[in-house]
């Protein structure tokens, strides 16, 4: 591991938040008041010294930031005013743009005309699609309703292509998250030169990923539950929708109109439900700044949650037009809606804030491989 002191490390670190870990004289307050600091994996003043320090790569093989769920605790007690919450916020920004080998998450995090150039184009080409080279094969809008007075939806947003469409996405998602986590572990764990950890102990400890992924009792532990909970109806509702429209479009697509009590129309309302519910604590709470973790927020911030709310109302709506045979307004809601989520899922999963979604698990599981490593 490098050990070489970077000067220009702290203007770096400027751009992706704000942070004033200079004012910090390392009284180890926050480190204490801190609930999910634990022995071996002490955090925030330590990570403030190596930002001081310029010690970039042991501040980039740090799992600690990810261990963090910013309660705002430590931020609340800092005799300093030095904020090292947000520090440990800026820290995971940080470091998403160190794994992704592509080097565009650093552009989205440090420039909103790059985030905004691409969304807008990913809206524009998804726009295109639907206007222009779907109507030259044939499908085009229709006006006619099913015979129980739906929107022929399908017709104008076929499923073979759509899924298509989706499966292609998904897979270069996939790819691009991937190779970022293996660069994750290959800085965390791999690159130690002192200490190894077995084959046995990656597969003994794996369950810990999907359990921590699926509850994230971590986050539980902050003092204040609410956000743990709006944050897991969020999470639940985002990826039961990302499921559904992946692996069960033909299913969820339809121009039946189903009765109320359907599976179908239950999970939908249901993912929605957590979207909205998770969408509107983080927006008010960030309108309001009353709580020290919604206080300061990053352009990044409210990209993610605007457009995810713009996805959700769009969804939303789609539903109501489409079975209530309102067609233009179907078809305009569908176009809104594809203009807003593909920009979203592939600059916002493998770049940007929802990275999180999967950095977060493997660094709870990275962290007690460490702690099962054995000296070389
Ligand atoms: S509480 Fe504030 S001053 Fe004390 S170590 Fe933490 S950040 Fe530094
Ligand atoms: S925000 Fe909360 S979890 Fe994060 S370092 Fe501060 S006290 Fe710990």
């Amino acid at each position: 591991m490098s050990i070489r002191v970077n000067p220009d490390l702290r203007n770096e670190l400027i751009q992706f938040g704000i942070g004033d870990w200079n004012a910090c004289y390392h009284c180890g307050t926050c480190t204490a008041i801190c609930p999910l600091s634990e022995e071996g994996f002490l955090f925030p003043r330590k990570k403030i010294r190596l930002m001081q320090m310029g010690l970039q790569g042991p501040l980039e093989s740090s799992v600690e930031p990810w261990l963090c769920y910013y309660c705002g605790d430590c931020t609340k007690t800092c005799p300093r005013d030095a904020n090292p919450g947000e520090l440990m916020m800026s820290l995971r920004r940080y470091l998403t743009s160190t794994y992704d080998w592509t080097g565009l998450s650093k552009k989205f995090y440090t420039s909103k005309i790059w985030e905004l150039a691409w969304i807008l184009f990913f809206a524009a080409l998804v726009i295109i699609s639907f206007l222009v080279i779907l109507p030259s094969f044939g499908y085009k809008f229709t006006t006619e309703l099913t015979a129980e007075g739906g929107v022929k939806l399908n017709s104008f947003a076929p499923i073979p292509i759509i899924e298509a469409f989706d499966w292609i996405m998904a897979i270069i998602v996939a790819t691009l998250l991937i190779s970022n986590i293996l660069r994750m572990y290959y800085k965390i764990i791999w690159k130690n030169s002192t200490t190894k950890v077995s084959l046995w102990v990656h597969i003994r400890e794996f369950w810990l990923l999907i359990f921590n992924f699926a509850v994230q009792p971590k986050f539980s532990k902050c003092d204040d539950k609410r956000y743990w909970g709006a944050h897991w109806f969020l999470m639940s509702g985002y990826t039961i929708m990302f499921i559904v429209i992946v692996v069960f479009l033909p299913w969820f697509q339809t121009e039946k109109i189903l009765p109320v009590w359907d599976p179908q129309r239950w999970l939908g309302y249901y993912a929605t439900f957590g979207l909205l519910f998770g969408l509107v604590i983080a927006i008010f709470g960030r309108l309001k700044k009353k709580d020290i973790k919604f206080r300061f927020s990053h352009v990044s911030d409210w990209l993610f949650l605007v457009m995810l709310t713009l996805t959700v109302i769009t969804g939303i709506f789609i539903h109501i037009f489409r079975i209530n045979g309102m067609p233009m307004a179907t078809y305009v809601s569908y176009i809104t809606h594809m203009a807003v989520l593909v920009p979203m899922i592939l600059i916002e999963v493998p770049f940007s804030k929802w990275s999180h979604l999967a950095y977060r698990p493997f660094a709870v599981y990275f962290t007690q491989l460490k702690k099962n490593a054995v000296l070389k």
